[in-house]
């Protein structure tokens, strides 16, 4: 078999020239708040109020005025009862308003102090008669009240055109009388998987596969990382290894959709039919990256669909997902920013082979604050991505010895 020369393009080069290609859709709508999560708004969100809309209490005590409060143990006539939802009248001096939690303070006060710095005097039962309360602390000005618009100022953007929704954002939207929000419209994907040896689970036993077959993996967890990632998925199931079958699949998936994802079948065997397929109805822009797991990964163009074709191997599939086809997803999603956050952490463990390739090590956080490295790197190991809960990302020659500070990128944040 033929080696290879030609230099491999680096993930960096590969991801730039992929994010390039991924203008974002057009077309947004209108979705219930309560539906948008993970979804990316279209439009700035202006608020057209204050909040909180009004001062208010902090605390459950009394609303007086610190001039009448010149020392410790000072009386104050309780004149009036603000509970929350309802609103105050002036408070003249010497005299206080029991106040609860969120209510507004009423004009006159410049403070709050808690009920479990007071003390109450007389018995709130005869209506005849004030209450009194003693105060047993000195009140600062301002103390205990939260400022109108502290959270929210009215006419400033809350939230930004390109913001990925989730639970905080659909919170601050709401509290600004949102019940609407404009997103932007959700990838179209077609998937398919090819393989002559893959068998859907269900449709056979496992004691009664036959040698050679294999159980269909990738398209359940590809599935569940393009739902994720709020696309309409069609599935087209699995395409067997021709090259006839591979085109007539390609054509149908390119029309109504914004992105055909393939697996298996781009690499280099003779039996891998997805790449000529490609370049054969349409182009072929990238072609292998210098990664490990994950070399085989390919981007075109179908008529008027992007085409993602990913490895074969289950975990090779599952990192690029991850590293490429995310990013991808969110761009044309119109996301903004999509850099992951990584972390320096010391490996507990050793990789004395250096790779010519940028690799990707699944591991372990563990209790020490290190990492431990799931013992078989093969990429056919989906166990390894199952126990790990991130990757390490170790440059192309570099070799780890225990102790070594690596970079990490957890799960968590490649699968939100
Ligand atoms: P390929 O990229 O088609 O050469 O496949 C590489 C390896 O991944 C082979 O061992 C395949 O059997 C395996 N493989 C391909 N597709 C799948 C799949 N959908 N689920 C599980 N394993 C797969
Ligand atoms: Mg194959």
């Amino acid at each position: 078999m033929k080696r290879e020369h030609a230099p491999l393009k680096s993930l960096d080069q590969a991801l730039a020239e992929l994010m390039a290609f991924a203008v974002p859709l057009k077309g947004s709508v209108q979705l219930d708040t309560f539906d948008a999560d993970g979804r990316v708004l279209a439009q700035d969100l202006v608020s057209e109020l204050h909040v909180p809309p009004q001062d208010n209490s902090s605390m459950d005590g009394y609303a007086l005025r610190c001039v009448d409060v010149a020392s410790v143990g000072g009386r104050l006539t309780v004149t009036q009862r603000i509970p929350a939802g309802t609103s105050g009248v002036p408070v003249e001096p010497g005299s206080a308003a029991r106040i609860f939690t969120g209510a507004p303070i009423p004009p006159g006060a410049d403070a709050v102090v808690m009920q479990e710095d007071c003390e109450v005097l007389s018995a709130p039962h005869d209506a005849a008669v004030h209450e009194q309360v003693r105060i047993l602390v000195l009140p600062q000005p301002g103390q205990w009240i939260r400022r109108a618009g502290e959270d929210v100022a009215r006419g400033t953007v809350v939230l930004h055109r390109g913001t990925r929704l989730s639970p905080a954002e659909l919170g601050l939207a709401a509290s600004i009388g949102l019940d609407q929000l404009p997103v932007l419209r959700t990838p179209r994907v077609a998937l398919f998987s090819t393989g002559d040896e893959l068998v859907m689970p269900g449709t056979i036993l496992p004691q009664q596969m036959k040698a050679g077959a294999i159980y269909n993996s990738n398209r359940y967890f590809l599935r569940a990382l393009l739902k994720r990632l709020g696309c309409e998925v069609s599935d087209y199931g699995i395409v067997p290894d021709q090259r006839e079958a591979t085109e007539q699949a390609m054509r149908a998936a390119s029309l109504g959709h914004d992105l055909i994802l393939t697996s298996g079948g781009v690499s280099v065997g003779e039996e891998d039919h997805v790449k000529a397929a490609v370049q054969a109805l349409g182009e072929l822009n990238l072609w292998q990256i210098a990664i490990k797991p994950g070399k085989p990964f390919a981007y075109g163009r179908v008529g008027q669909a992007h085409f993602i074709g990913l490895p074969g191997n289950p975990v090779s599939s599952f990192v690029t997902f991850l590293l490429l086809v995310r990013p991808f997803l969110l761009k044309l999603q119109g996301v903004g920013s999509i850099v992951p956050f990584t972390q320096s952490l010391p490996a507990h463990f050793k990789w004395p082979r250096a790779d010519r390739r940028r690799e990707f090590l699944r591991v372990r956080r563990n209790e020490a604050g290190g990492l431990d490295l799931f013992a078989n790197q093969s990429s056919g190991v989906l166990t390894s991505a199952v126990w790990g809960d991130g990757l390490v990302d170790n440059p192309p020659g570099q070799r780890i010895a225990h102790g070594d500070c690596v970079e990490f990128i957890s799960f968590a944040e490649l699968l939100a």
